[in-house]
């Protein structure tokens, strides 16, 4: 018997980070971001071809391809299956593709992505699902291979396969059990990286590819704009760190990939297992070849973490700094302070150690003050970049409960991103004038001769880097005037 067929996509278009659930991020509308590496669609290609299906693998966005390649490789590989990632903000540009891929050729048809975690009903009522046969909504190496042996070997019960919706005899999208993670990350193969196109992923300064490295899933925190909590659970599942170490020495050999972003959403939340994952790539052949990013809270965090990240071959780390008031860290249960956020900055001023701040404003009970105080905030730790983005009140968010009670809902979430927010704004300022003060914070910061000359001066050496700083720094003020 021929093998069946699954093609696994992101669909032409603009570009988002389809395979980070908690973001969802627009890339084409931000400042400094690159797309990362579309880890959701390898690690469903390494489940299912490991079970003996027949699997290819398209980024069409990423590739800047129109929607005819979508149709060539839809009529040359005949899939008997499509899977695709969607966003929150995407969703019904994403059901139009399906619509159409579905009555030109139907095959089965699956989604993924976190809108589809636990959600509500009159969510779900919003988005045409008739020619959808299945909904991921937790994590899909868990799934996507259930639902496939179901499909077409018909092992299984889609009622039993944990976090999805599948359709009852009437039609109708039913959820299964959501709320239940499975613990065991090393069993999982890694992602499927010979059917990715590793060299569309790169490290924003240097443009050299950098593969995308799940070290931890989950986060114990309680920020009520976050969806991670609610999708990855409470509890943070690490991998080891020689099964970490495994798969970047595989990226390495097997694909000559030198950089990477490790991601979890809290990479230093635990730092005996960094210290052992540091210490194992410092005594791994693998050190002084290769360099590493990662997210980090300011709380828990210790200087020596951070002086051994950078030992380990970390170029950046990350800090959600997100606000500049403590009045707003507390109402937004972040559980750290503005001292704590000045502390991370200057420990990493004094270890030499490069660093992002992100930085979110717009939250319901911010006052012009607040945000007037992140601004401060902003340039007195005076990152090496900073991202500052609107509070967007995701479904499954204690944020969204709060933006509804507080009438602050201009439109519907579907269909907005952390750009084009769909509130009216925050309890005391209008959705206008916090864009403004958006654009007044990002200027101001990029603009500084003292960061121009700053930057001017890392990059003398190396042209590449600054083609990308003036790449970049052109399209957030083109993105800021538009
Ligand atoms: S620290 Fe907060 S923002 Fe970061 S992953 Fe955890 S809950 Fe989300």
């Amino acid at each position: 018997m021929s093998k069946k067929k699954i093609l696994l996509f992101y669909p032409p278009g603009a570009l988002f980070q389809r395979g980070e659930d908690r973001c969802q991020q627009n890339i084409d509308d931000g400042s400094a971001q690159a797309m990362r590496a579309c880890n959701d669609l390898g690690y469903a290609a390494a489940i299912l071809l490991k079970s003996g299906y027949k699997v290819k693998l398209q980024d069409y966005q990423t590739q800047r391809d129109t929607f005819d390649a979508l149709l060539n490789d839809m009529d040359s590989f005949a899939p008997d299956m499509i899977m695709m990632s969607i966003t929150n903000t995407t969703i019904f540009d994403d059901i139009k593709v399906i619509n159409e891929l579905k009555s030109k050729y139907n095959p089965i048809v699956v989604l993924k992505g976190a809108l589809f975690f636990a959600p509500e009903q009159a969510m779900l009522d919003m988005i045409d699902f008739t020619n959808v046969d299945y909904l991921i909504g937790g994590e899909i190496d868990f799934c996507i291979g259930k639902i496939a042996d179901y499909c077409f070997k018909g092992i299984g019960n889609p009622a039993e396969i944990n976090n999805i919706l599948h359709k009852d005899e009437t039609g109708k999208m039913v959820p299964t059990q959501f709320h239940v993670w499975d613990d065991d990350l090393d069993s999982q193969p890694f992602p499927a990286r010979q059917l990715m196109n590793n060299s569309l992923y790169i490290r924003p300064d240097t443009k050299e590819p950098m593969a995308t490295i799940q070290t931890a899933r989950g986060c114990p925190s309680q920020c009520v704009f976050c969806l991670t909590p609610e999708i990855s659970g409470k509890k943070v599942r690490f991998r080891s760190p020689q099964n970490v170490l495994e798969e970047m020495t595989e990226c390495y050999e097997k694909f000559g990939i030198r950089n990477f972003f490790f991601k979890a959403d809290t990479f230093t939340i635990n730092p005996e297992w960094v210290k052992e994952m540091c210490t194992l790539i410092i005594h791994s052949k693998l050190h002084g070849k290769i360099q590493f990013t990662a997210n980090s809270r300011v709380r828990p965090l210790r200087k020596e973490t951070l002086a051994l990240m950078k030992k380990a071959g970390c170029f950046l780390v990350a800090f959600g700094f997100e606000s500049g008031s403590d009045k707003i860290l507390k109402a937004i249960r972040k559980g750290s302070t503005v001292e704590e956020n000045r502390q991370a900055a200057k420990w990493c001023k004094e270890i030499g150690l490069a660093f992002w701040g992100y930085f979110v404003i717009g939250f319901p009970w911010e006052t012009k003050e607040d945000i007037l105080l992140t601004k401060k905030l902003v340039m007195e730790t005076d990152p090496d970049f900073i991202e500052v983005t609107i509070a967007l009140p995701f479904y499954g968010t204690p944020m969204y409960e709060t933006c509804k009670q507080e009438n602050l809902l201009e439109k519907s979430v579907l269909g907005s991103d952390f750009f084009h927010s769909s509130t009216k704004g925050t309890m005391y300022l209008s959705l206008d004038e916090v864009m403004k003060l958006r654009k007044n914070i990002l200027l101001g910061f990029y603009l500084r001769p003292k960061y121009i000359f700053r930057k001017l001066k890392e990059c003398i050496s190396q042209p590449g880097v600054f083609v990308q700083y003036v790449k970049y720094g052109v399209k957030l003020v083109v993105n800021l005037f538009k």
